[in-house]
């Protein structure tokens, strides 16, 4: 029965019983954290052999006679480059392979757009009105940087065929002052969606009335498929060769959520325009990333059969939590009227909207149960989600147990948010 259609005394019984079950849960003292899109330590086993790999003298120092332990190769090891690269669809010869985080990355590439500017630009720093594009809900950490670097943050919303083209197509033709988009295209975050084809070839065929806007486009969850019926993302890449555009994207990925996030392999890749920009910032920055990191990710990709296959390893482990939360929801939630949630082929999180006005109340008394959940709002820009509705579940790092409990306990905070809401 749907909650909306309850009268008033049928909505105070139901909340009684709601409030008598979330007593017992809280007595249980429950200390569950669905909050970040982290991998449970199982996920982390998976890679523990990657520890293993550089075990002599001979394993680091390549064929060609490069020393992995030394200075050089700013762009990365040429293998991981073109491992990295088949990965985001990009030629080997425009990746560069950083660090450990592609977070990182992209706030690097802001940083330098901002000191140094674009070809066709001045530094973005010197733009007094300077504007980002946000689709919504989104990537929380995405507009956090992007706020740090002074941007007014737009809110463009997100469609079930990703960011709403006509609204992106509309300011970014018409406002010079909006020099980027933040876009994750395959299972994004939080809804999980991919990008429709249509989608992708709008973004190529962009006419931005700044000379350097870019696409920053973060490929995070690109392999990361649940099911045997994976999404499939058109190549931004060579979507933009075609349509004459290859200066608009700037790509990024890692191998986070592969092997080890905090020690996992970061990349971005571009243009050579785009690069030679990108190149000489790098250039004072580093003398070479580390190489011996790239090594150990080669090596043990390669021994496990592949990124594909490591993938297969991952989705054993987090499919069955995705699933136990969407038959929970289903059986807790379905034809309520009280939230309606993604059911996604891949990546980290499934997005429940609740009953607008009661995400950030459904959040609280979850917390109040014991079940730390994203804070609401977070995935607007300003932490501000117009509708107070949008929560991002994030049900990969607790253990099968623990996600079960969490989820029941969501739903029925959810429903109590809901009553008392309606009990206004
Ligand atoms: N991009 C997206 C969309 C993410 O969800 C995350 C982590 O949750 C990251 C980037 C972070 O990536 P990295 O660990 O490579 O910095």
């Amino acid at each position: 029965m749907e909650f909306g259609k309850l009268s008033k005394t049928e909505l105070k019984t139901l909340q009684a019983q709601l409030a008598k079950k979330f007593d017992a849960c809280k007595a249980m003292g429950l200390k569950l954290n669905m909050a970040r899109g982290k991998p449970s330590a199982e996920q982390l086993d998976l890679s523990l052999d990657m520890l293993d790999q550089i075990t002599s003298r001979s394993n680091v120092v390549l064929p060609d006679g490069t020393d992995c332990r030394n200075y050089g190769l700013a762009d990365g090891l040429p293998e991981m480059r073109g491992m990295l690269g088949k990965m985001m669809g990009l030629p080997a010869e425009n990746v560069i392979v950083g660090g450990n985080s592609s977070l990182n990355m992209m706030f690097d590439a802001i940083s330098c757009c901002m000191t140094h500017g674009l070809p066709g630009g001045k530094p973005w720093c010197l733009e007094e009105h300077r504007k980002f594009l946000c689709p919504s809900p989104g990537y929380d950490r995405h507009f956090g940087v992007t706020e740090y670097f002074g941007f007014e943050l737009i809110t463009v919303p997100m469609l079930p065929t990703g960011p709403d083209m006509d609204v992106v197509e509309k300011l970014v033709f018409s406002d010079p002052d909006i020099k980027g988009i933040w876009c994750v295209p395959k299972y994004s975050n939080p809804t999980g969606i991919t990008y429709s084809d249509e989608t992708v070839r709008r973004f190529a065929a962009l006419k931005p009335a700044a000379p350097d806007f870019r696409i920053f486009w973060d490929n995070a969850y690109c392999v990361h498929d649940l099911t045997d019926t994976p999404d499939h993302l058109l190549n931004l890449w060579d979507e933009c060769q075609k349509a004459g555009n290859p200066d608009l994207p700037v790509f990024f990925a890692s191998t986070s959520k592969i092997t080890f996030p905090g020690a996992g392999v970061a990349a971005m890749g571009a243009s050579d325009n785009n690069l030679q920009v990108f190149r000489k910032h790098y250039k004072y920055q580093t003398i070479g990333p580390d190489k011996l990191n790239q090594l150990r990710h080669l090596l043990f990709l390669k021994k496990v059969g592949g990124i594909p296959a490591q993938m297969c390893r991952q989705r054993a482990i987090i499919a069955p939590k995705f699933e136990a939360v969407e038959q929970i929801f289903e059986q807790e939630l379905a034809g309520k009227g009280v939230a309606a949630w993604t059911k996604p082929n891949g990546g980290y999180f499934i997005s429940v909207d609740v009953t607008p006005g009661c995400a950030k109340r459904t959040v609280a008394l979850c917390k109040e149960a014991g079940v730390t959940l994203t804070g609401a709002g977070a995935t607007f820009p300003y932490h501000k989600d117009p509708q107070d509705s949008n929560i991002r579940v994030a049900p990969t790092y607790p253990p099968l147990e623990e996600v079960k409990q969490a989820a029941k306990l969501f739903c029925l905070c959810a429903q109590m948010a809901v009553c008392e809401k309606l009990l206004e």
